[in-house]
């Protein structure tokens, strides 16, 4: 008997679907009302799949198949509009979704979408730049010192329905239709996506066939998992690469990324400037600012060094602090200085604007209302 999990008809390929209704002697044009019906109309009981006939549905549920989207177990809404979902999945753990409906301000102003955003006539201003944050795992094994997450530890990996779930949950919500209506994706919730590897593809296919999202409005961030990074190199269905820097050299890296001591900066450096960028496309540097630690001038020349020769843009995030982790987040003036120092270079570089921070949906703080006590 499957368990629960490989009962959900999200998660399957059009293929996949035609495996299942021509097994079950129907004809094979289900497929495509299966595949509408999950993807498209993002609906989530069998019984409203009008298009099939009632004897099927019926069927499909006696063999234990249901539709899968994630249940919305609570939702926190931000003074700014950020919405953070809580989704709860079929055994019961939880991840967290975050919807941004003015982007999360690492996506636009780098030249790599000139235009395109202004002409967009796709709705209300508000739709344009709209990004959801997407976790990946339940927890996270990647030891970041500065991280929330971190501190749940893994619990599980996510299927490629219940990544997908997340997106059909929150658009559903929303109610916005892709493509009509656009949307972006960045996969940097929780957990770390290049340590789930197959399953994150699997949803990236499934959001690009299925849901209508093309993969150039997607980003994947991963904590430098070296092999993947290659590994993704050669897809040819791909969304764009975010990797966390974080530290200037391998001594910092080490101690605010233990990661860093698998796979070193020289390394990661290496997978980066052999990664095979598209037309206009960039990669995309993360670099979490901490007080006193990986903040201070002579670190964002290093950064500059690092940088140099690879068609890139840097995301400066200033740390998102809390009791919980051994940081302080810098000054205005120190992140500034930081930017100031990285564009004299000739890097193209942003400041990530906290997002939901009074929901805690900003930055490597999902979960944290929900996993742990009340300071
Ligand atoms: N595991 C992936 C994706 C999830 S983290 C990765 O590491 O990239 C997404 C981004 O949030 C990363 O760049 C990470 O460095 C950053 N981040 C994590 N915790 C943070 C915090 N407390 N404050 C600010 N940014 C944080």
């Amino acid at each position: 008997m499957p368990d629960t999990q490989s009962r959900s008809l999200l998660g399957l390929t059009f293929q996949e679907l035609t495996n299942l209704v021509v097994e079950s002697g129907q004809p094979a044009y289900r497929a495509q009302q299966l595949f509408d019906a999950v993807y498209r109309q993002k609906i989530d009981k069998l019984e409203e799949i009008s298009t099939l006939p009632r004897e099927y549905r019926a069927r499909l549920s006696e063999e234990g198949w249901r539709l899968g989207l994630p249940a919305i177990a609570r939702q926190f809404l931000s003074s700014d509009g950020t919405v953070r979902y809580l989704m709860e999945l079929a055994d019961g753990e939880t991840v967290e979704t975050v919807w941004m409906p003015e982007g999360d301000g690492g996506e636009t102003g780098d030249g790599s979408d000139a235009g395109v955003e202004e002409e967009s006539a796709a709705g209300p201003a508000g739709w344009r730049r709209a990004t959801i944050c997407v976790s990946s795992q339940v927890g996270c094994a990647v030891n970041c010192r500065f991280c929330f997450t971190a501190l749940l530890g893994v619990k599980r990996n996510l299927t490629a329905g219940e990544i997908v779930g997340q997106i059909a949950a929150v658009l559903r919500e929303q109610q916005i239709q892709p493509p009509g209506q656009r949307v972006n994706l960045v996969f940097m919730g929780m957990g770390e996506p290049f340590l789930n590897y197959e399953n994150f593809m699997k949803s990236v296919r499934l959001l690009v066939e299925g849901v209508g999202i093309p993969e150039s409005r997607m980003t994947v961030s991963t904590a430098g998992i070296v092999p993947r990074i290659y590994d993704f190199a050669r897809e040819t269905v791909r969304p764009k690469l975010a990797i966390s820097l974080n530290g200037p050299n391998d001594r910092l890296r080490s101690e605010v990324m233990p990661l860093n001591r698998k796979w070193n900066l020289s390394e990661l450096m290496q997978a980066a400037r052999e990664f095979p960028l598209r037309a206009r496309e960039r990669l995309t540097f993360e670099y979490v600012l901490l007080a006193g630690v990986n903040d201070a001038p002579e670190h964002a020349r290093e950064v500059a060094e690092l940088v140099r020769g690879i068609r890139a843009k840097v995301n400066l995030i200033a740390l998102n602090a809390g009791a919980e982790l051994p940081y302080r987040t810098p000054d205005d003036g120190r992140v500034l200085e930081f930017q100031r120092i990285l564009v004299m270079a000739g890097i193209p570089t942003f400041i990530r604007r906290p997002r939901g921070r009074d929901i805690f949906a900003a930055c490597g703080q999902l979960k944290r209302t929900v996993e742990l006590p009340p300071a």
